[in-house]
């Protein structure tokens, strides 16, 4: 595909035709088909491996419509307990996560993790307090996520409205990851791993070891236009290691459910290395941040969904970070 529109997945009752040029467009593309699951109202999961399954979330800004389903979350069935990788932009929408995971299975879910600090993936935590779980991330999440605390929630309360922002409150991880950690859910070991500044400067990419299915949070975007928190160098200098990662799939933090190595890099790499060379290019030109967020990277703009958004901001966070190079 010249674009990188990936086709919505197959959902249930799907006609032959769809369904057929639904395969023509896998076949093409850096995506994997799963099975489709439906959940208790209409909150859509798929079964992307064997007890893993991902919810994939809407390519919006918040608001009381989508009530923060904007990410993607997963969860991880072991032989004794479950684990759960994010958990969307509300607790609203927090609890219908939850619900999935228990119309798929009663066991407890031990772990949630936050692959990092983000208001679309970890405004769901409070959902799970009830379970009396482990929250775990980054050992980098809890200052970052502390520190902008206040900011995050005044802007999804503005955001969201009083209704899908009901129940939202910071829950920081109780266990930190400085490097490298694995948790046992019952014959199935989840290996956890801080990565160095990138997308933000607490990211955590996990891998279940049974399926060798990797969650790479918002390290991956695909159809999603990539957001800049932390470093464009960083971000970039890791792509190339985590790429080369053997892996069956990939989850991203935004995007289809699943997707194949290396192809599944390729958009963003060329959307953060575009931006790079044109501010790089401006910088040595004398031009002003100004100047640089009217024009770089703008060969992009029709490559990415939310692109009006965020792409500012990302120029800005990369003049920020390379008129000190
Ligand atoms: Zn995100």
């Amino acid at each position: 595909m010249a674009r990188n529109e990936a086709p919505a997945s197959p959902s249930l009752g799907i006609t032959r035709q769809s369904f057929l040029l639904g395969t023509l467009v896998f076949a093409a593309s850096p995506l994997l088909r799963c099975l489709p699951v439906k959940a208790a109202g209409g909150f859509d999961v798929a079964e992307v491996a064997p007890g893993v399954y991902v919810h994939q979330g809407r390519y919006e800004m918040q608001s009381p419509e989508n009530r923060g389903d904007m990410a993607n979350a997963a969860f991880i069935v072991g032989d004794e307990a479950v684990a759960v990788i994010d958990t969307l932009g509300s607790a609203v929408v927090g609890r219908e996560l939850r619900q999935a995971i228990r119309a798929v299975t009663d066991k407890p879910i031990r772990y949630v993790i936050n692959t990092h600090m983000h208001p679309d993936h970890v405004f769901g935590n409070a959902a799970f307090k009830e379970d009396n779980p482990t929250f775990v991330g980054h050992y980098k999440m809890a200052r970052g996520l502390a520190s902008r605390a206040d900011q995050y929630l005044a802007t999804n309360k503005r955001m969201l409205g009083e209704e899908a922002f009901e129940g939202i409150e910071i829950v920081l991880p109780t266990l930190a990851v400085e490097d490298k950690l694995s948790l046992d859910l019952g014959n199935r070991t989840l290996v956890l791993e801080a990565q160095p500044t990138a997308h933000t400067d607490n990211d955590l990419i996990v891998t279940d070891t049974r399926t060798g299915t990797l969650f790479l949070g918002d390290l991956l975007f695909s159809v999603h236009v990539p957001t800049l928190d932390g470093s464009i160098k960083g971000w970039l200098t890791l792509i190339d290691a985590l790429e080369k990662r053997q892996v069956a799939r990939v989850v991203p933090g935004h995007g289809p459910h699943a997707m194949e190595l290396p192809e599944a890099f390729a958009p963003e790499r060329r959307y953060l290395a575009t931006i790079a060379e044109d501010v790089r290019r401006l910088i040595a030109e004398g031009k002003t941040l100004e100047e640089a967020t009217k024009t770089a990277g703008f060969s992009e703009q029709d490559a990415w969904k939310l692109f009006d958004q965020y792409h500012v901001r990302n120029v800005t966070a990369a003049f920020a970070e390379l008129e000190w190079e």
